[in-house]
């Protein structure tokens, strides 16, 4: 069954092939900037990432996924202008540029461990790869796509004549439309690929070029690495829907003007979580972390199961409500599963699997392959088949399900009051109030087991 995904280049949908019959699939998506702690929107694109990476496995491809860290270079504004985001973060707490860029990329690690996503084969950090970044700069110069300003090396993007074509930019009425804000820009589409190191202080990030002391600009850093680990045309590279028409544009730019591709086979996009249907953004100063969930009582993994509740091509709204219901459901789905029997000679049911293929192959189609895991769960095949199927759904829908214990919740006081008076209802050797005793725990979904010098009280299984 052919898997089809959506390609924002392309604007449709389209079989996925492989570019390297038998290789593994190139997968590039772009990673955190690590300024601050990531917000659950940032999250909802990585989670989008990783169903994907899990439907080609699912499809028996193999991935080599490269995710970079931005640890320099990401200005407040996208259009270039403004500090740059990691020694705005540096001064905010006190702390270096470089200190910050650690402590939350291990933020960002510990993170995805909780939301079950699967760690990229490389995590490569902008910082540790200027040598690319700076050749590469320095084959555009060389191509006659650059130019000086005062404050750095800039790309210019009437050079291309298809440029901004994955946004589908109106360049003409960007031009015509463009307010004073071009400072010593040629065109407002154009964008840095290196700043200079401000003359009159020193930068806690700065490297030597061949243009002077500076920084290398965000694009450039994606482009970069890329191509540096996956070539210079690879399968799919990913993002959320905001970088359609900066980040993505500009790296397609740079490298068709480098080496003539437009880098990925596939561009997907993860369209954004909005909270009360504005925006999440970490520039609003309050936002709301993966922390904040599990300082609220909620399993991080409840977000995730959120997630798969809608389509990565359509926005979805956040609200605790929404939420709430995706913890139940998955405290359902998980006891359910823990209920049924292990039999290790069942087998998963060809039928559902074939289903659930067609589901996940239609451009990941994450509520529909859902809906079907609990028409699994629900329905009339056997326990042990069911537990089967409904493990290896998991190993797309990565919620841990083979792996979930009840907790030991605290027995209800009431029924600690049944088991304590049962237990000395036996030491008065009145049997039949000790059966009553355990008939009424029974009844209130307890069991209550007779050990040495005591009892143990247990929840039965749902
Ligand atoms: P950043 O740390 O800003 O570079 O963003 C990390 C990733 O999160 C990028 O792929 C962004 O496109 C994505 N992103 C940012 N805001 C949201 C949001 N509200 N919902 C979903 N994805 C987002
Ligand atoms: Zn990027």
């Amino acid at each position: 069954m052919a898997l089809l995904l959506y390609d924002n280049y392309a604007r449709s949908l389209r079989p996925f092939v492989p570019l390297h019959a038998g290789a593994a699939v190139g997968l590039y998506t772009c990673g955190p900037t690590v300024y601050d702690y990531q917000h659950i929107g940032n999250y909802r694109t990585f989670l989008f990432e990783d169903l994907l990476k899990r439907v080609l496995q699912w499809n028996g491809h193999r991935v080599r996924h490269v995710m970079n860290i931005t640890d320099v270079g990401h200005l407040t504004s996208d259009a270039d202008t403004g500090e740059d985001k990691m020694e705005k973060g540096a001064r905010r707490t006190g702390r270096s540029a470089w200190e910050i860029a650690a402590l939350y990329t291990q933020a960002f690690v510990d993170d995805c461990a909780a939301l079950g996503i699967l760690p990229p084969d490389v995590l490569s950090r902008a910082t540790e790869h200027i040598a690319e970044q700076i050749a590469f700069i320095a084959d555009l110069e060389q191509r006659g796509y650059t130019y000086r300003t005062s404050d750095g090396i800039y790309f210019d993007t009437s050079r291309q004549a298809d440029y901004g074509y994955l946004a589908r930019l109106d360049r003409g009425g960007l031009e015509a439309g463009k307010r004073v804000d071009v400072g010593e820009k040629r065109n407002a589409t154009d964008f840095a690929l290196w700043k200079f190191s401000p003359p009159d202080s020193t930068r806690q990030m700065e490297w030597a070029s061949p243009w002077g002391m500076g920084f290398p600009g965000w694009h450039i850093e994606c482009s970069a690495m890329a191509q540096h680990y996956l070539g210079d045309f690879f399968d799919i590279h990913c993002g959320g829907e905001d970088h359609i028409p900066v980040h993505h544009t500009n790296e397609i730019a740079q490298t068709e003007a480098r080496v003539g591709t437009r880098l990925a086979n596939f561009w997907m996009h993860g369209y954004f979580l909005l909270a009360s249907d504005a925006k999440m953004a970490k520039s609003a100063g309050e936002f709301l972390r993966i922390g904040a969930l599990v300082d609220r009582g909620y399993d991080p993994l409840a977000f995730r199961y959120l997630c798969l509740t809608g389509h990565y091509r359509t926005q979805l709204n956040f609200t605790w409500e929404a939420l709430d219901a995706a913890s139940t459901g998955l405290a359902r789905m998980r006891s359910g599963f823990h209920a049924l029997p292990t039999d290790a000679s069942a087998v998963a049911d060809d039928g559902l699997l074939e289903r659930f293929t067609a589901h996940v192959n239609d451009d990941l189609n994450a509520p529909r392959a859902l809906a079907l895991a609990w028409e699994a769960l629900r329905g009339d095949l056997a326990p042990a088949v069911k537990r089967a199927t409904l493990a290896r759904l998991d190993d797309v829908f990565g919620l841990g399900l083979a792996t979930w214990e009840p907790a030991d919740e605290p027995v209800p006081a009431a029924v600690e009051a049944l088991a304590s008076a049962r237990a000395d209802a036996r030491k008065a050797r009145d049997w039949a109030e000790a059966d009553r005793l355990r008939a009424a725990l029974h009844d209130a979904g307890y069991d209550v087991e007779d050990k040495a010098g005591g009892y143990a009280v247990k929840r039965r299984p749902s």
